[in-house]
This record gives structure tokens, C-alpha cells and sequence, in this order.
């Protein structure tokens, strides 16, 4: 504690030396001799104790006890008056004036200093108490200013429930204003219901109070204030409890969230809903489809998913723009929501995919039904800005049990089987079944061991030779392409060509055929066997920008001349760009490279474009050759291809012969050349060589 301080005011000079001298061990010791200054130097001072002369000049000491107890700095100082006077009436003037003791003269030291001291110690501990309330009392302040500016609804109650304080924030929230509040029980001014069931919630005061436990509000509430306006709210109150523990009240602390619900119920909107159609999305789909699987399990019934899926949607948005593909699907989803009903629920998880999930399903001829629905409501002309159009829908169905036993499983078998019927033509629809399963896997199988061999350079070319059906001679052969399985086994081109076209891949493997048939073939010319080879090329090999150059290509890197190499291409490959093809044929034609007509009478058939391209042969297709000793009417094609290719100077070759009869008939039909397993079956180059070329070479 720091040093206390003593003023001693008395107009005689020794009185204070005297004083000053017996005190100034217990405390400092200020000394003033003109009373008129007295409250200046009290002011200096601050002082714990005045000692006061009664008997002064000018002002006596109960005139300035007067004056130090009006004034608000010094009312507090403890005033000890000393005088020679001993009676009654002097001391209680004394006391009544505020001072708090009485010192008399002549001053018997020890006496005043035990009194003295006495004092000190009360005056300090007076000092400290009016420290303490003042620290107290401006935390009290600070408290309520955090109370009333926080953005929180704060209520106090005492333990009748009955409310001692509210803050801004709660008497908002609450339609009460502070002055209402104040003493009302905390269930009058707080109205608490289930946002959902409107049921009366128990305040969570009351639950404080009785379990003397911090409680949080039930999830789902609602405030409803004094004027009827709804809050959503989150709350908790706590139990208030003296320092010996003893529940005195409670503090009740509660937010108004009706903007983050309504901002969370939005998003949650958004994360499951598309925007365009505001049909529910893919992630909705699987909840649905997860809650809907154990009803069908309990009601014994069928769960069908109807997998929806435009078709050329694609180049509808490409030609058309998107403006016109998001009206189209707007529209159409708009229409396909008329299917939907209790059971049933349409969903959009993809650019141009819609789903039907149709639950509680008895007869499987009801998903027939719907999916006809479909068909015809998406088949019906609709009008975007002015322009009409009809769309077609391929539909993939898989049915819960019998197709898949999770939500997941149903989609992926959805897709599978609308993937099918896209191949089969579109515009249909197709259901799920294990076989479909199956070649979806031998597909899936196929394409790695393609893309493998790819990557490995593997793929293998047969040859199978073409001979002169007179003398039997070899005039050619035609490379066919060949995939190995895991087991070494021969997975024939049928197989995998049209996913290799499918899948882009038809590029590289053309690409690697072409250099394996380049090479051969060079190598045989310089071998002293010259052979020309027939190479398939697909369509879409065909339509590559870059497919002239990639035979100039082939053909420089392995220095074979252009008249070495034959291209097979079938009808469909020409019936592109006309003009682009008969450019490039043209090209190709030019540099001494022949073109044949692959499959001939399968396909168009037209005599206009044979003229039209430069060809230089004719290969008719196995089908006819096969039949045309029993069938009539293909021994006709056959003969009239004949012809037809005289007279235009085509080449003509003959596919597929595997008897003695057919070859006799072909000659006597004018057919010079052929090739088919009556010669020999397409043979691994080794054997190709080893059979036809190794006699003639060096
Ligand atoms: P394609 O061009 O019509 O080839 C002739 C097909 O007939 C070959 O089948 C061949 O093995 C088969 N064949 C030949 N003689 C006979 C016979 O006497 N009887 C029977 N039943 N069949 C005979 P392969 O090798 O299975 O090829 C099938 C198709 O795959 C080919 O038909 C061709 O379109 C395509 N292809 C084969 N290799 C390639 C290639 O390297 N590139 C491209 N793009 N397509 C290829
Ligand atoms: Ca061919
Ligand atoms: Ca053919």
C-alpha cells in the first residue's frame, strides 16, 4: 500500500511542528498554517486525514469542515478536529459537521497517534473499498454495453422464471420493449413452436432451471413475437450460479437464423435441383432411388428406371446453338412431367439425360407402356423460336430386383441398355438383360486388348491370296487384320473393327496395317516376288484430312511403288463428300495406287458413281457367291456384276469361294479372278510366304 498522507491545518506555527514531528513515522505529513488555504492544499495532497484547529482567525475549523464536505473531492476525506475546548456541545457540533473523531489539548501524544493510527487503517480500507465498487461498477457497465450491442438475443432470468433482463437484440425479437419485459415470466414473452409442426416447444429456461444443466433449443424452432411476426431461431440457456454453486437464475442466449435457413434451403435447392429445368439432378435421383428400394422390397413390387437420352442431341446444340438445345430440353422436360405422379419422378443428370424412376410397379407391361409414352411424347413436333422439330429418344430400362440389387447398379444397367438401343438404330427402347451385360464386358475386354496391341505395335496382318481362276495362278492378296487374345487365341476383325471405328482407334490401327502391308510387300518385290497388296480401309479412315498423305507416306518410307498397293473400300466409305472423294481417289489414282470396290451389290449399287470415281476393281460380295448355286436370282447379280464390270474395264474379283462348283461356275461366267478358302484360308505372313512366294523367290 502505498504511503498515506496527513494534513494538519492550525494557525499556530508550533502546534504543527509539534504534531508533525510525533506523526511523520506513520504517514506524510502536510502542514498548512493559513486556514484560507487549506482546501488548495487538500487538493494537492489528497489527503487521508485532515487534522483541524478549531480555534483559527478568518475561518474556524467547523467553517472549513464545512467547506471540505461540500466539495465533491475532499467530502470523503476523514476529519479529525483538535481543540482545547473540552465540552459536550464543541464535540457533537464536531461530529454532526462530518468529522469523525476529536482530538483534545494539550495533545497527549501516544493517545493521538493509537488514533490516529486507527483512522489510517480505516481510511485505507475505505479507499480500497470505494477502488473495488468503482472497478466493480464499470465492469457492470461494460458488461451491459456488451449485452446490448451483441448481435445475439440475450434474456436473464431469476429462478421464478421471471425475466431481470433483455437486451435490444431479444426485445426485438420478442415484441417486448425492456421496461414490459422486466418481471414477466420468460414463457409470456417468448413464444416457442415447432417451424414444421407448429407443436408449443418447452423453453429451454425451464429445462435449465429444473436439470441445472446448459440446454440447447430443440433444432427446429420458430419465435413468434408479440405482434405475430416468425423468427427462426437457434438457442440455448444456461444455468446462473452463485460462488457456492447455488442456481440463482438463467441466462438465455438465442440467434434469428430465418436468412441462413432460407440461404441453406436455397443452396440445398441448388446442389440438388438443375437450373434450367428445375427437375431434380443426379444426386437427388440417387436419394430418391435409395429411399424408393426398400418400399419395393416391402411391397413385393418393381422399381424401374428409365434411362432417357435425346438422340443427335449433339448436333442439334452444335447446328443450333445451345439457346435452342436448353429451350428444346426445357420443353421436353416440361412434357415428360406429365408421366409423372405419385410412383413416379423424373430427374435430369446429364446434358440431353433425363431419368423416369417409376416405383411400385406390378406388371412388367406397364414400363412398356411408359416408355411408349415417352417416345411418343418426345416424338411430337415442338416449336422453338418459330422453327418446329421433332426429336426421337433412345429409353435403357433396368427393373429393381430383377436387373440390379442397389441404386447404383440400376443406372449403370440403364445406361448399358440405352447404349444398346442407340446402336441399334436409335429412337427405341431397350431393357436390360444379363447377355447385354455380357457383350458390355466382351466389348469392354476387346477394347483393352485393342488398345494394348495398339500401344505394343502387336496386331497382326493375314494375307490371303487372290488367284487367277483360270490357271490358279497368284495375282495378288488381301490383308486381314488380327487381334490376339490373353490365350493367344484369334479374335476375328468383326469383333473389334467396328469399335475400333467406334472408338477413333480405326486411325492407328489403319496406320499400323498399312506400314506392316508397305513393308511386306516391298520386301517380296526385292525377294523377286512381286504381289500386290489389298488393304482395307474403313470409312472413317477414309474421311481422314491426312489419309492421302499417310499412304504417300507409307509408301515413300518403305520405297514401294504406288502400283503394289490396293485399297478396299466399301460403298458406304464413298458415300460422304463426293467431290472430296473423288479428289482423293483421284489423287491416290493418279500416283498408280489401284481402288477397289469392296462388298459389291451389298450396298447402293449405283451405276452412276461407278463411273463417277476412278476405280479400277470390282469385288463382288461372298454373300452372292454362296448362295448362287441354289439361288437363282444370285447367280443372276453375279452374272450381271460380271458384265457390268466389262463393260466398264473393272477388274472384277470374286469373294468368298470355297468349292470346286463355285469356281467352275464363276469361270463359265467370265470371272477371271478370286479368292476364298477353296484356295486358302487368310494365313499368318510366315505360312502366306512359306506357301506362295518361297518356291518363285531369289
Ligand atoms: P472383307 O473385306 O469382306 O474381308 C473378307 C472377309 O472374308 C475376311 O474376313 C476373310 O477371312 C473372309 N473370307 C475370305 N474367304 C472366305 C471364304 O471362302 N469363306 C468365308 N466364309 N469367308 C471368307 P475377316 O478376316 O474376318 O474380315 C472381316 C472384315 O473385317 C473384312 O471383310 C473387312 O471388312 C474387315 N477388316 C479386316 N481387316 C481389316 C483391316 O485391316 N482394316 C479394316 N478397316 N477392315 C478390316
Ligand atoms: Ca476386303
Ligand atoms: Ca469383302
Amino acid at each position: 500500500m502505498s504511503k498515506q498522507t496527513i494534513l494538519i491545518v492550525d494557525d499556530q506555527p508550533e502546534n504543527l511542528v509539534l504534531l508533525e514531528s510525533g506523526l511523520n513515522d506513520m504517514a506524510d505529513v502536510v502542514t498548512c498554517h493559513q486556514p484560507s488555504k487549506a482546501m488548495q492544499v487538500a487538493f494537492e495532497c489528497d489527503p487521508d486525514i485532515i487534522l483541524l484547529d478549531i480555534e483559527m482567525p478568518d475561518i474556524n475549523g467547523f467553517e472549513l469542515c464545512k467547506i471540505f464536505k461540500a466539495h465533491v473531492k475532499t467530502r470523503a476525506i476523514s476529519i479529525i478536529f483538535i481543540t482545547s475546548h473540552h465540552d459536550f456541545e464543541h464535540e457533537s457540533k464536531a461530529l454532526a459537521l462530518g468529522a469523525i473523531d476529536f482530538i483534545s489539548r494539550p495533545i497527549n501524544l501516544s493517545v493521538c497517534r493509537i488514533r490516529i493510527q486507527n483512522h489510517l487503517r480505516l481510511s485505507a480500507q475505505e479507499r480500497q473499498l470505494t477502488n473495488a465498487y468503482k472497478a466493480l461498477q464499470s465492469e457492470k457497465e461494460h458488461l451491459h454495453v456488451t449485452l446490448k450491442s451483441i448481435a445475439d438475443a440475450v434474456i436473464a432470468t431469476d429462478v421464478e422464471e421471471r425475466v431481470t433482463f433483455i437486451n435490444p437484440v431479444a426485445q426485438r425479437l420478442t415484441g417486448w420493449n425492456g421496461n414490459s419485459a422486466i418481471g414477466q415470466s420468460i414463457t409470456t414473452i417468448m413464444n416457442l413452436f415447432d417451424a414444421s409442426t407448429n407443436d408449443v416447444l418447452i423453453n429451454p429456461v425451464s429445462v435449465a432451471l429444473e436439470e441445472e444443466r446448459v440446454v440447447a433449443m430443440a433444432l427446429n424452432a420458430k419465435i413468434v413475437s408479440r405482434q405475430g411476426r416468425e423468427y427462426r431461431v437457434t438457442d440455448s440457456a444456461a444455468p446462473i450460479k452463485d460462488s457456492c454453486g447455488k442456481v440463482t437464475g438463467t441466462v438465455l442466449v438465442f440467434q434469428d437464423v430465418t436468412e441462413s435457413i432460407a440461404m441453406a434451403t436455397q443452396m440445398s435447392h441448388l446442389t440438388n435441383h438443375d437450373p434450367l429445368t428445375g427437375l431434380p439432378n443426379r444426386l437427388l435421383l440417387h436419394d430418391r432411388l435409395m429411399q424408393s428400394i426398400p418400399c419395393n422390397i416391402r411391397t413385393n413390387t418393381k422399381l424401374a428406371v428409365l434411362l432417357i437420352d435425346i438422340d443427335n442431341f449433339k448436333y442439334l446444340n452444335d447446328t443450333l446453338g445451345h439457346q435452342v438445345g436448353d429451350k428444346v430440353i426445357f420443353q421436353l422436360s416440361q412434357r415428360l412431367e406429365e408421366l409423372c405422379d405419385a410412383h413416379t419422378s423424373l430427374s435430369r443428370i446429364g446434358g440431353d439425360e433425363f431419368v423416369l424412376m417409376s416405383s411400385g410397379i406390378n406388371s412388367s407391361n406397364h414400363i412398356d407402356v411408359v416408355a411408349t409414352q415417352i417416345a411418343t411424347l418426345a416424338g411430337t413436333p415442338m416449336k422453338v423460336g418459330g422453327e418446329e422439330y421433332k426429336l426421337s429418344v433412345s429409353i435403357g430400362i433396368s427393373v429393381f430386383p430383377d436387373d440390379a440389387s442397389n441404386e447404383q447398379e440400376l443406372l449403370r444397367h440403364a445406361d448399358t441398355a440405352m447404349y444398346r438401343a442407340k446402336t441399334l438404330g436409335r429412337s427405341r427402347f431397350c431393357y436390360f438383360s444379363d447377355e447385354l451385360q455380357s457383350e458390355v464386358d466382351q466389348r469392354f475386354q476387346i477394347e483393352r486388348l485393342l488398345n494394348k496391341a495398339i500401344e505394343e505395335q502387336t496386331l497382326e496382318v493375314f494375307f490371303q491370296p487372290k488367284n487367277n481362276l483360270a490357271t490358279g495362278e497368284l495375282v495378288g492378296a488381301e490383308a486381314l487384320v488380327r487381334l490376339r487374345d490373353e490365350n493367344n487365341n484369334i479374335i476375328p476383325p468383326d469383333a473389334f473393327i467396328p469399335l475400333a471405328e467406334e472408338t477413333g482407334l480405326i486411325h492407328a490401327l489403319g496406320d499400323q496395317v498399312l506400314h506392316q502391308c508397305c513393308k511386306a510387300a516391298s520386301r517380296w518385290l526385292k525377294e523377286g516376288n512381286p504381289v500386290r497388296v489389298g488393304v482395307n480401309i474403313a470409312a472413317l479412315q477414309f474421311s481422314n484430312e491426312q489419309f492421302y498423305l499417310n499412304i504417300q507416306q507409307a509408301l515413300k518410307t518403305y520405297q514401294l511403288s504406288p502400283k503394289w498397293l490396293e485399297l478396299e473400300l466399301t460403298e458406304s466409305a464413298l458415300m460422304h463428300d463426293f467431290d472430296m472423294t473423288r479428289t482423293t481417289l483421284q489423287k491416290l489414282s493418279d500416283t498408280g495406287v489401284s481402288i477397289s470396290l469392296d462388298d459389291f451389290g451389298t450396298g447402293y449399287s449405283s451405276l452412276s458413281y461407278l463411273r463417277f470415281f476412278p476405280l479400277d476393281v470390282l469385288k463382288v460380295d461372298r454373300s452372292f457367291i454362296k448362295d448362287m448355286l441354289n439361288d437363282d436370282q444370285a447367280k443372276n447379280i453375279v452374272d450381271a456384276i460380271i458384265h457390268l464390270a466389262h463393260s466398264l474395264n473393272l477388274q472384277l474379283v470374286a469373294e468368298g469361294i470355297e468349292t470346286s462348283a463355285q469356281l467352275e461356275t464363276l469361270k463359265s461366267l467370265g470371272c477371271q479372278e478370286g479368292q476364298g478358302y477353296f484356295y486358302s484360308k487368310p494365313l499368318p505372313i510366315h505360312e502366306f510366304e512359306a506357301r506362295y512366294l518361297s518356291n518363285n523367290a531369289k
